[in-house]
């Protein structure tokens, strides 16, 4: 009768989190992860594995540059950003967001 089940999500999209920048709820393995290790050291965490503090954010140019104006992943980790972080981040985001094409386009 209690036949172990595995844990399965109500649909296959996964655990959802929330953009640091816009709120907006989304499938997790869809946004960039910023983690901070034990270490303080600051990592694009793109496997999304990395243990530690993270934070989640949407490849959107504008979230990415939301959240850096207002230091809100700085916040969130209490630690600086580094700028190669950013980097990384606008270079992975640019490369993921399919749906905001017209607005990342330049
Ligand atoms: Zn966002």
């Amino acid at each position: 009768m209690a036949t172990p089940q595995p844990p399965s999500p109500p649909s296959d999209a996964g655990p959802i989190r929330s953009c640091v920048a816009c709120r907006l709820k989304r499938p997790k393995r869809t946004l960039l992860r910023v983690s901070r290790t034990k270490q303080g050291i600051i990592a694009c965490d793109l496997r999304q594995v990395a243990p530690g503090r993270g934070v989640y954010l949407c490849g959107d140019a504008r979230c990415l540059s939301r959240a850096r104006a207002k230091g809100l992943l700085a916040r969130a980790l209490k630690h600086a950003i580094p700028a190669e972080v950013w980097e990384a981040l606008e270079r992975v985001g640019a490369g993921q967001t399919d749906h905001y094409d017209d607005m990342a386009r330049s």
